[in-house]
């Protein structure tokens, strides 16, 4: 029986691959410890080991996986940022992740980030439970008629722009591979420069590689309209975050929501509420009251929990077998 290793699981992980399991049988081991130099060296007898978002993959990690025998990496997750794919290539190890579980949870929570920082439903949840009726401070914005930009036009993108259009908002829309099937939506395909200049809301939606890194950085926030709401459930590394905190200091961006953060594999999905917590940066930024931050939850639907593990399940399967199945290279 094959035996695949996870690291960085959650009790709902162990829920939903629990139950996907029982069609494929393979003898699942769950470690709370994410995947690291620290931890590589205990990978044994295992023929895959199954990672998320904040795992590290770095080259000596997959050079310890190799020499252990462990022959595939299945990300659980779409991004794959963190994962060494020279490395992986070369010491021959098979990645398969799951390209597409649900974009509608990450572009539903996106526009959830984006009414709550803007009609401050977090506030007013407080404040009614301490019997405060007063409405002072709660002033929104229409999103009616503003303009949302959209950086990344692939899945997650196209189906935050629907849900967009459906508030009435103007969708302008920048993608260096642009979707021809937008065009007739009414979205607006269009360069940065005007996407920062004209948007009222910016969403991010392209993935981490270099020459998305810092795109949004001090340049480009002197670019954006004063008062603009910045949103990312993206990667962390596509915003610097200094800038950013300079950006909120100086009124120019209006609101942050973030469900992404550069640094984040040092704080999220861990409970640090006892914790004195040592990143002075997001400390910064949750002191701001127009500063929204979830701990990467945009994908935590019952629907993607079992897309994601129907399908890393089956991606191991057929590559068991001799078949490559959403697979990197
Ligand atoms: P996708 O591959 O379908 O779309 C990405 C789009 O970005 C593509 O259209 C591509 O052409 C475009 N792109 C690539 N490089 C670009 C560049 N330099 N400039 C402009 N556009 C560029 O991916 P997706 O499924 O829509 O996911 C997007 C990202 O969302 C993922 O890479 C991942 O980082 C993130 N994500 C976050 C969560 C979460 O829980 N917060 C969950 C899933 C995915």
């Amino acid at each position: 029986m094959a035996k695949i290793l996870f690291f960085s699981a959650k009790p709902y992980d162990k829920e939903y691959f629990d139950k996907h399991n029982q069609q494929f049988g393979f003898d699942l081991e769950y470690y709370e410890t994410h995947l690291g130099p620290h931890i590589a060296g205990a990978a044994q007898n295992a023929d895959a080991v199954c990672v998320f978002v904040n795992d590290t993959l770095t080259r000596p990690v997959i050079e310890v996986l190799s020499a252990r025998g462990i022959r595939i990496i299945a990300l659980r997750c779409a991004g794959y940022n963190n994962v060494d794919l020279e490395a992986a290539k070369e010491f021959g190890m098979e990645v398969c992740r799951v390209p597409a579980y649900s974009p509608e949870a990450v572009a539903e929570h996106t526009m959830a980030l984006i009414l709550t920082l803007n009609r401050k439903t977090h506030k007013a949840y407080n404040r009614v439970r301490e019997q405060n009726f007063a409405l002072s401070g709660l002033v929104g914005f229409n999103l009616h008629e503003k303009t949302v930009g959209v950086i990344g036009t692939g899945k997650i993108g196209k189906a935050f722009i629907r849900i967009a259009q459906g508030f009435g908002m103007k969708v302008l829309a920048y993608d260096t591979r642009p979707d021809p099937s937008l065009l007739t939506s009414g979205a607006v395909y269009t360069d940065l420069s005007e996407i920062f200049s004209q948007s009222d809301i910016i969403s991010l939606h392209v993935p981490l590689f270099p020459e998305t890194h810092h795109m949004i950085d001090a340049n480009s926030i002197a670019a954006m309209k004063p008062g603009v709401m910045i949103i990312n459930t993206s990667r962390g590394g596509l915003i610097d975050t200094a800038a950013v905190i300079a950006g909120l200091k100086s009124r120019q961006i209006g609101a942050l929501g973030v469900d992404v953060y550069e640094q984040e594999e040092k704080l999220f999905f861990r409970d640090l509420s006892s914790a004195i917590v040592d990143d002075d940066t997001i400390m910064r930024l949750v002191s701001f009251p127009n500063v929204l931050i979830t701990a990467h939850q945009a994908f935590l639907t019952q629907e993607a929990l079992d897309e994601i593990a129907g399908t890393t399940l089956s991606n191991i399967q057929s590559l068991l077998n001799g078949k490559k199945q959403n697979t990197l290279f």
